[in-house]
C-alpha cells in the first residue's frame, strides 16, 4: 500500500525549503497579491480517499486550469463538432502567443492556448441561455460544492490589462473563427478564468477526467473515448512549451495556471492538485511541478 499520506508531507516540508519558489503573475494586477510562500497539495484516489498537506484549503484563481473544463463542457454539449473550430497539436508556444494563428488561418492549434479557449468560449456564449451562470453551475455540479465562485476582482483585473487576448479575439474575428461579440466573449472568458477553488475543490471537479467520465456523485457526464481525447490533449498541450517537460519530469495529464494551480490525474487511479504562486519561466507553478514530479517518482505510478 502507498502511504500517499506522508508522500504529500515530505514534499510540503521539501518545497518549503526550497529557495527559488518563482515569480509571480503581474500582468493580471490581481493576481500579484498573493503571498509567494503558500504552498498545498490534495490527492484523492479512485476509491475517493483524500489525503492533503499543507495549504490545500486555499483558494487561488484557477486561471487556465477552467479551459479544460470549458472544453468538457462544449464537448458535452456539441461533441466532435467542436473540432472543426480548433485543432489538437501541441503548439510549442507560449499561451498567449498569435503567431501561428496567422499561418493557420485562425484555426488555433488546441483548445488549451489562449486563442484555443477563446473559441471554446465563443461555442460557450453560443449555445448557453446563461453562460456565464450555466458555466459555473456545470463546474459547480462536477464537485457537488455550490461555494465554487467567479472572483470578480480578478475577472476585472483582466478585463483592464488583457491586451493580448483582445488581440487573439479580434484575429479569430477577422478569420470568421469568432460568431460573438468581442467583448461578449472575453467577459465570459475573463470570468471563467477567474473562478477561485482551493486544491481539494480541484480534485473533485477533476474527479471525472480519471474516472472514465464519471463524477464523484456518479453521473456519466462525458463518455469515455472523450475522456481519453481531453487527458490527451492535457498530456500534450496542458503546460504549453513545457508541456514535453511536464511528460518527461511528472508522466501524468495535467493542466497549469497562472495563478500557480496545477491539477493532474492517473487514470483509474488517482487525481492530485498542487498550489504554488511562483511561476517558472513558461508559467507553470516551479514547486508546482517538482512536486508532481516527486510524487510520481516516490509513487514509482505514472502513465508512463
Ligand atoms: N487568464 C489568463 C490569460 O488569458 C490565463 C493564462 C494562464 O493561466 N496560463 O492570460
Amino acid at each position: 500500500m502507498i502511504d500517499y499520506q506522508k508522500i504529500l508531507e515530505t514534499i510540503t516540508s521539501n518545497c518549503a525549503l526550497s529557495k527559488d519558489k518563482g515569480e509571480i503573475a503581474t500582468y493580471i494586477p490581481e493576481l500579484a497579491k498573493v503571498d509567494r510562500s503558500r504552498f498545498g497539495i490534495h490527492l484523492v484516489n479512485s476509491e475517493k480517499k483524500e489525503f492533503q498537506s499543507g495549504d490545500s484549503n486555499e483558494l487561488f484563481s484557477i486561471q487556465s486550469i477552467s479551459k479544460v473544463l470549458s472544453l468538457a463542457y462544449a464537448i458535452s454539449i456539441i461533441g466532435e463538432a467542436v473540432w472543426q473550430r480548433v485543432d489538437v497539436e501541441p503548439s510549442g508556444d507560449p499561451f498567449n502567443h498569435l503567431s501561428l494563428l496567422e499561418l493557420e488561418n485562425g484555426i488555433p492549434r488546441n483548445p488549451l492556448i489562449n486563442a484555443g479557449a477563446i473559441v471554446i468560449a465563443d461555442i460557450l456564449v453560443s449555445h448557453l441561455e446563461n453562460p456565464k451562470s450555466d458555466f459555473l453551475q456545470f463546474v459547480r455540479k462536477l464537485a457537488n460544492d455550490d461555494s465554487i465562485d467567479f472572483d470578480p476582482n480578478v475577472a476585472q483585473s483582466e478585463k483592464k490589462t488583457g491586451f493580448r487576448n483582445y488581440a487573439a479575439a479580434n484575429l479569430l474575428k477577422s478569420y470568421g473563427n469568432l460568431k460573438n461579440d468581442v467583448d461578449i466573449v472575453l467577459d465570459f472568458y475573463f470570468h471563467q478564468c477567474s473562478i477561485a477553488m482551493n486544491c481539494a475543490q480541484l480534485t473533485k471537479v477533476f474527479y471525472l477526467f480519471m474516472n472514465r467520465g464519471v463524477c464523484q456523485q456518479n453521473i456519466t457526464h462525458l463518455s469515455i473515448s472523450q475522456v481519453k481525447r481531453i487527458n490527451a490533449l492535457m498530456l500534450t498541450c496542458g503546460f504549453y512549451d513545457e508541456a514535453g517537460e511536464f511528460a518527461f519530469e511528472v508522466g501524468l495529464p495535467g493542466k497549469s495556471g497562472v495563478g500557480g494551480g496545477i491539477v493532474a490525474l492517473l487514470p483509474g487511479k488517482y487525481c492530485v492538485a498542487t498550489w504554488s504562486p511562483g511561476l517558472n519561466a513558461k508559467g507553470n507553478s516551479k514547486l508546482g511541478m517538482e512536486a508532481l514530479e516527486k510524487l510520481t517518482t516516490a509513487t514509482a505510478q505514472s502513465i508512463f
